[in-house]
């Protein structure tokens, strides 16, 4: 838990995030404009979707940034989610688009809920399952597993691929961090931020040229409102 703590002062670093930005939202809108001038001149609808796909991208990083710093803005109601169900699509959806890597799952803890916001936790892990496939170069495994413990539901996703280096691992969910030539390194800020504002937490165990594993746990539905009813008690007994 004082990961957390360590993590969110790291995001909350407004003048790397300021220059982070600049650079990173510039570089998308600058291929817009260009995109859009070939297109008055050429009148090619191949520039419209190049322009729309470098506007996304802009878009997707302002809403990564956005998540980060007011998640709370964000009108996401908080369901009941059993993830075996979510993550069954998910791997589906990867494994129907990419063959060079075999998905192996172990899904075999249904109906234990979490109390989260879908749409995001959905994207939480397509961001780490797209990682592990950046991460592997040729062919290779992703294994993926979901256990529950008496309070607490646990993902791992687990690749073969290029690893990360020691030195490297404590810059994980620093925005920009990316060691990738079209990286945007706004991946597990998202990533990060998601599951902290879910009470989770995530781990990360890496060995260069063997492979990555991350591992998220979440407070059981169940767990999560006790938590809530602890507060709420905690509050009432402060006003009085
Ligand atoms: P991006 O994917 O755009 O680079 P992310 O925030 O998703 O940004 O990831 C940041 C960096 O963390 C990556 O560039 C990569 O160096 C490292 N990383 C993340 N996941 C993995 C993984 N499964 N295996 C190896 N490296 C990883
Ligand atoms: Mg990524």
């Amino acid at each position: 838990k004082k990961r957390n703590d360590t993590h969110l002062s790291h995001l909350a670093s407004v003048g790397q995030i300021a220059a982070g930005i600049a650079h990173e939202v510039k570089n998308p809108l600058t291929a817009v404009k260009g995109f859009l001038q070939l297109l008055k001149e050429r009148n090619d609808s191949k520039y419209i979707e190049i322009a729309e796909s470098e506007l996304e991208n802009a878009i997707d990083i302002l809403q990564s940034l956005l998540h980060v710093s007011k998640p709370d803005l964000e009108d996401e109601p908080y369901v009941s989610i059993d993830l075996t169900v979510e993550l069954e699509s998910l791997t589906q959806l990867f494994q129907d688009q990419m063959y060079r890597v075999s998905i192996h799952k172990n899904l075999q803890h249904p109906g234990s809920y979490i109390l989260g916001r879908k749409n995001q936790l959905k994207k939480v892990f397509f961001n780490l399952l797209k990682n592990a496939f950046e991460a592997i170069p040729g062919e290779g495994a992703i294994h993926i597993e979901h256990m529950s413990t008496e309070d607490e539901v646990i993902v791992s996703i687990q690749d073969n691929g290029v690893g990360i280096p020691q030195e490297k691992l404590g810059m994980l969910g620093t925005p920009f961090f990316t060691t990738k030539a079209n990286g945007t390194g706004m991946g597990l800020t998202f990533v990060f931020s998601v599951i902290y504002q879910h009470n989770g937490t995530i781990e990360v165990q890496s060995a260069e040229n063997a492979g990555t594993k991350f591992t998220i746990t979440f407070p059981k539905e169940t767990k999560s409102i006790k938590l809530k009813e602890v507060v709420y008690l905690e509050l009432e007994a402060t006003t009085d």
